[in-house]
């Protein structure tokens, strides 16, 4: 083949192919990408991989390891006692990442051994002059802020996992927003969400998730925005960009005068069955038609006749909370299955129905399904921002607001 029919060859292949991306609209979208790829990770480090090679084998000890790499028992002696310190060699186990090092003798000498024991602990043995020495290293965590955004279609659970975000991730988001958005019944299709978040980098590689910077909810065209507030490293919770607090307080007592005859016990002589019962509540004994309000905002789950109870009341607040209100005489205004109610609203009358000797309101309260002692329990604290921290909240809440990404970068699909 001679050498001007091999250029008109190759001239007239690349000419069709040039024509043949154009004509498909290619050619100019894979041009800048091949020219000018970013570099994401920058190339400056060394990945916890190569800096680790080696798998400590099962089966094996550390004095078989490098035996196999002609290190003396004396020196393998010095190794493991000037670790010692930091941790037991004698006793590693397998799996943990290592690396060696040899000089550059003609018959190359071991002069160090490096072991990773977590994600960011190491340990380095190195010989110096002719002793062994240790030395822990932390490595450096780089923060970094990431962001997440999402478009529901049938749960926050499925938008977020589709947004690529971790369980652990998706539940702190909803337990931000617990007390605005029950997310597992009021969450709406088209309901959108954005988040900032700390994501931690070892080495260039990511390493696990920091706090949720700041946060937005929309549920039903309603919007909940959630900011941390951070003081001197501590993360003191979220609050809404006027410093209120995005958790809301329970009333102390169900009843507003009553005393409790009955505390919650895992254990108690029924006065009626004759028999030791746990008592999963509290009693308050008041007289038959004392109101009773709900402690706290939510919807009615339930509301009738049940057994030994009586008629009862149950009250969702949150996907974690519930409570229960039991021998009731009568119940509320328009208190049924569905009806949402405020802290503080009316939703029955004390009574003596069900298993009961006396007239007396016996409360239940649930968080995430399992009785707790409303009367011990310490419940999260709604405060607002402190007032002499207020300037110092409020000039944050511009910059982390800004870290979010702009809903027109959410693409509906
Ligand atoms: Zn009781």
């Amino acid at each position: 083949m001679n050498k001007r029919f091999t250029v008109f060859t190759v001239s007239f292949i690349a000419l069709f192919f040039i024509g043949f991306f154009a004509s498909q609209k290619i050619f100019e979208s894979v041009k800048p990408v091949a020219s000018t790829a970013p570099q994401e990770v920058s190339e400056t480090y060394i990945s916890m991989e190569e800096a680790f090679p080696y798998d400590f084998p099962k089966n094996s000890t550390l004095y078989n390891v490098l035996k196999a790499q002609d290190v003396t028992g004396s020196e393998i002696q010095q190794i493991v006692a000037a670790a010692k310190p930091f941790y037991d060699l004698a006793k590693i186990r397998p799996g943990i990442r290592y690396s060696l090092e040899f000089d550059e003798s003609p018959d190359p000498q071991l002069k160090s051994i490096s072991f990773r024991f977590s994600g960011l602990e190491s340990l380095v043995v190195k010989k110096l002059e002719s002793t062994w020495v240790a030395e822990q290293k932390i490595e450096k965590v780089e923060l970094k802020t990431a962001t997440f955004f999402g478009t529901v279609e049938t749960s926050l659970w499925e938008s977020a996992s589709k947004a690529n975000m971790d369980g652990l991730l998706i539940a702190e988001l909803a337990e931000i927003f617990a007390w605005q958005v029950d997310f597992a019944r009021e969450v709406r299709v088209g309901d959108r969400w954005r988040l900032s978040v700390e994501q931690k980098f070892v080495r260039g590689q990511p390493a696990g998730w920091g706090s949720i910077l700041s946060a937005e909810y929309e549920n039903a065209g309603q919007s909940f925005v959630g900011i941390l507030f951070r003081v001197d490293g501590e993360d003191l919770g979220y609050f809404a960009p006027d410093g209120s607090s995005l958790k809301r307080m329970f009333l102390k007592s169900p009843i507003s005068f009553g005393r409790i005859t009955s505390g919650f016990s895992r254990k108690r002589f029924h006065p009626i069955l004759k028999v030791n019962r746990p008592h999963m509540g509290v009693d308050y004994a008041a007289p038959t038609g004392t109101p009773v309000k709900a402690v706290g905002d939510g919807r009615v789950v339930f509301s009738g006749w049940s057994g030994g109870g009586g008629n009862v009341v149950k009250i969702r607040h949150n996907s974690i909370y519930e409570t229960a209100y039991k021998h009731l005489s009568r119940y509320g205004k328009n208190i049924r299955k569905g009806t949402m109610v405020k802290q503080g609203q009316v939703i029955g009358y004390v009574g003596s129905t069900g298993l009961s000797t006396a007239p007396h309101l016996h409360f239940e309260f649930f968080q995430a399904g399992r009785f707790v002692d409303p009367v011990g329990k310490k419940f999260p604290s709604a405060d607002p921002v402190p007032p002499n921290l207020m300037s110092n909240f409020s000039g944050n809440v511009p910059y982390k607001m800004s870290l979010l990404p702009s809903w027109e970068s959410i693409i509906k699909y």
